[in-house]
């Protein structure tokens, strides 16, 4: 729970405030961006929630917050956000909340369906938090955890513990030391089924990958996200950890594939047509080789 304490002097006055051990992941801004928003390096609450449904989405941000920094001078029922997660976007496509700190509070989803289908799978790992474990289980559960690259990791292995899931990760990124049951070793795309082609994007680091989802909704993980300050999708120059050339190289690669929907674990979700996706991927990857 967060520490009144150390209450940030730039929350306005009121009920919901954030205190000084918020690490700016940016979460709370995009779950509730009526209550909550940037100030420096932290986010503060600049506006107190008036309505039920802003106080749910306040909670929600509480909830899903991977360092407890926000906190409340007046008692709620924590079920209102905690009961919100997982929390549908689009279709059978779900954000899972419980952001782990781990993971600077990166972004998990659950995309749920039918075993004869393949069954569910789990994009990076959230917090292994039991309200949410249960409400997974209630939901059928994780067959395969799709991991993007080794910073969102989190708690893969208790859920792989908890669910028997199959894991999948590329070599590069520790697969084999993490003990992933399926370990992606060259950087050409993998059909894991029907539905979902695993592509291998090298750059941020040397064994990220994304996951295509029926053409449609692509998990980019840390290669590729939406800038709502910038209004364009985007790859991070100032965090790529491994190679920005062979990044761009990865990002010319998508070229090859549909999608509407792009879903990062940092960044802004985005959902658009084909063809106007198609378009921003041209201006990212303008963009990325100016800045090689
Ligand atoms: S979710 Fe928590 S850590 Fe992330 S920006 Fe908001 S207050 Fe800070």
């Amino acid at each position: 729970m967060a520490n009144p304490t150390l209450r940030l002097p730039e929350n306005v006055a009121g009920d919901f405030y954030v205190d000084s051990t918020c690490i700016d992941c940016d979460a709370c801004r995009q779950i509730a961006p009526e209550t909550f928003s940037e100030d420096g390096d932290y986010s503060i609450v600049h506006h107190q929630p008036g309505t039920a449904e802003g106080i749910r989405r306040a909670m929600m941000a509480l909830v899903a917050c991977p360092t407890a920094s926000i906190g409340t001078t007046e008692h709620h029922d924590a079920h209102i956000g905690i009961d919100a997660f997982p929390s549908l976007i689009a279709e059978n496509i779900y954000y899972c909340g419980f952001n782990a700190e781990s993971s600077f509070g990166a972004w998990s989803y659950l995309i749920t369906r039918p075993e004869s289908d393949g069954g569910n799978v789990l994009i990076d790992s959230p917090r292994f938090a039991t309200q949410l474990v249960k409400k997974i289980d209630g939901m059928g559960g994780v067959r395969t955890m799709f991991l993007t690259h080794k910073d969102d990791v989190a708690d893969h292995d208790r859920f792989a513990d908890r669910f028997g899931c199959e894991r999948v990760m590329h070599a590069d990124d520790g697969a084999t030391r993490l003990g992933m049951e399926r370990v992606i070793r060259s950087n050409e795309p993998v059909r894991l089924d029907e539905d979902l082609t695993v592509i291998p994007v090298p750059g941020h680091t040397r064994g990220h990958m994304v996951l295509l989802y029926q053409n449609k909704f692509l998990f980019t993980g840390d290669h590729l996200a939406w800038s709502p300050n910038r209004q364009t999708l985007i790859a991070f120059r100032s965090a790529c950890w491994y190679s920005w050339p062979e990044q761009i190289k990865s990002m010319e690669k998508l070229r090859d594939y549909t999608f509407e929907w792009v879903l990062p674990g940092h960044g802004r979700i985005h959902h658009d047509s084909a063809a106007n996706m198609r378009a921003q991927l041209e201006a990212c990857i303008e963009w990325m080789k100016k800045r090689a």
